[in-house]
């Protein structure tokens, strides 16, 4: 008994004091269910037990694919590193989100993100799982018309404020 947890105890400090590299060739490409997903999403993930308290994805949507409407326990911040993609709260606008947008859903928050119609779209998802497992619960796919709603177009570099 005693043994064990000496033996997690210096996993844990092994964990905390060195630095862990976890090499392409580990993670793994696979297609995202299609009973979470609409249309064609790749994803690759550090292998499980890598970190205690976040999952890390990068997550590929060709144009048009999207999550089903889903949330996560801890929130989730999504880092748009490639394309133009659209996102949507459960009673909110559809929004475009594109390159080194960032986007914060909050604990339970209802949500959806996918990619534009007309392009790909790769972000890095962060799951913080501090104080439960992280899961997403899944819910019901994102209709045609919800998809399509007045998707809000995202701010361009041209029209920010100055100054
Ligand atoms: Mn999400």
């Amino acid at each position: 008994m005693s043994g064990i947890s000496e033996q997690r105890q210096t996993e844990a400090t092994i964990k905390e004091e060195t630095v862990k590299i976890v090499r392409s060739v580990e993670s793994e490409t696979r297609r995202a269910p299609s009973e979470w997903f609409t249309g064609t999403v790749w994803m690759e993930a550090a292998p499980a037990g890598s970190s205690p308290d976040v999952g890390v994805f990068r997550v590929s949507f060709e144009p048009g694919a999207r999550t089903n409407w889903h949330t996560h326990p801890e929130g989730q911040i999504l880092h748009v590193i490639a394309g133009a993609g659209r996102a949507a709260t459960e009673g909110g606008p559809v929004t475009e989100i594109k390159t080194g947008d960032v986007v914060y859903f909050a604990p339970n928050e209802k949500h959806w993100h996918g990619a534009a119609s007309d392009a790909f779209m790769v972000h890095l998802a962060i799951n913080p799982a501090a104080n439960s497992d992280g899961g997403t619960a899944w819910l019901e796919p994102v209709s045609d018309e919800q998809y399509e709603e007045n998707a809000q177009p995202a701010p361009s570099r041209a029209s920010r404020p100055t100054g």
